[in-house]
């Protein structure tokens, strides 16, 4: 299905240094992307970091001020939208209110010299995709908010673009919904074959359905890498703190060999970082970061080759399928508090708020940032 193109060019969109401002605000600052065919890739961040403006940069909405939108191979800077092979679903339903379903499905198509007939085929082949089939006459009134949601994914599907560019396309759906429709566009997306491009602010939309996903902060994408790596590497301190939950501990450098650092920690001791999860520019001070699941509560005469540290229980929530713990930790002056999750709950240690513990941890399983 996937198909290559002439010139080895896999990349069905790229982007090269691409600036958009909006008054003063640099909505995208210099972005350079590349998206392969047949990939389904996450545009992912928080709201107003210029995921929607680098959305509509692709589509042709918007003009970049500066660099250059090759799609296809094609440098599309001066193509009008609708001459570009994108299509766009928007988050509020775009569809039309006065129009029955297949009136909307159908819409793209009405000015092409097809034929009745076969334009209603097509219509009901876009409508079985999405899971409508048999609702051609449905009035646009009597849809649910996900129905509706179909029908634009239907109407943006018939014109067969190469590129689907969708918009918090699921944001206005209940949770329970959102989910349900995560997985089909997802299916929708496999079966098609059709490269997807997702804008949300949702990480956990963004993780489960995407083969890889682009990190934007600030008009700038700090990391494109698949969900596991962005989960276990997280290669700035802004995606660490995004992604998930992490627990973030100031040291200083003590020494360094050729593929380790060796950084100290009041309460954590001396810590040997791996030289490949540490990120940015060189310094002598570094933020280390571990996951709440990657601190384990252990027994204190437990012998373990790990690191191990004691800190104080301040509070514990259960969960449902997890434990989470609030530490403080015992020699540090400062206040904060630290996160342990813990998921085998029926075979773990449960201690009490007020208790003292031990905590371990694997020094591979830490990530480093070096201050700016
Ligand atoms: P996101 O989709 O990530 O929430 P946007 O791309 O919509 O972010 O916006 C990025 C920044 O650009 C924001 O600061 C927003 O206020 C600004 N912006 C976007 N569109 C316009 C516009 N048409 N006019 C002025 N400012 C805009
Ligand atoms: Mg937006």
């Amino acid at each position: 299905m996937i198909k290559k193109n002439s010139i080895n060019n896999e990349k069905i969109v790229d982007l090269i240094s691409i600036v958009k401002s909006f008054d003063h605000v640099k909505a995208v600052n210099n972005v350079s992307l590349g998206i392969n065919e047949g990939e389904f890739f996450s545009l992912l961040g928080p709201s107003g970091c210029g995921k929607t403006t680098l959305l509509r940069i692709i589509a042709g909405f918007e003009k970049p001020e500066n660099g250059n939108v090759f799609i296809n191979g094609t440098n599309v800077n001066s193509v009008a939208p609708n001459n570009r092979p994108t299509n766009m679903v928007f988050q509020n339903y775009a569809i039309f209110p006065h129009l029955n379903v297949s009136e909307n499905v159908g819409y793209g198509l009405r000015n092409t010299n097809l034929s009745k007939d076969k334009i209603l085929k097509k219509i009901d082949e876009a409508l079985k995709l999405v899971g409508l089939k048999g609702y051609n006459k449905r009035a646009s009134s009597a849809l649910s908010g996900g129905q509706r949601q179909r029908v634009a994914l239907a109407r943006a599907l018939i014109l067969k673009p190469r590129v689907l560019l969708l918009d918090e396309p699921l944001s206005a759906l209940d949770k329970n919904l959102r989910e349900q429709m995560q997985f089909e566009l997802r299916q929708l997306q496999k079966s098609v074959g059709i490269t997807f491009i997702l804008v949300t602010h949702d990480q956990t939309e963004a993780l489960t359905m995407s083969d890889r996903v682009g990190i934007m902060f600030n008009g700038k994408v700090d990391q494109v890498a698949t969900p596991e790596q962005i989960y276990n590497k997280p290669e700035t301190k802004m995606v660490a703190a995004f992604i998930g939950s992490m627990n973030f501990f100031e040291t200083k450098c003590l020494e360094k060999s050729s593929k380790t650092v060796t950084v100290f920690h009041k309460d954590l001791g001396n810590v040997k970082l791996l030289k490949n999860n540490i990120f940015g520019v060189e310094n002598t001070k570094l933020t280390i970061g571990i996951r709440p699941e990657n601190l384990k509560i252990i027994s204190d005469n437990l012998k373990i080759k790990s690191k191990s540290f004691t800190a104080k229980i301040v509070e514990k929530s259960f969960m449902g399928d997890t434990m989470l713990y609030s530490i403080k930790l015992n020699q540090s002056e400062n206040n904060n508090t630290y996160n342990i999750s813990v998921s085998d709950i029926k075979n773990s240690l449960n201690p009490n708020i007020g208790d003292e513990i031990s905590v371990a941890f694997e020094e591979d399983d830490v990530v480093a940032y070096y201050e700016e």
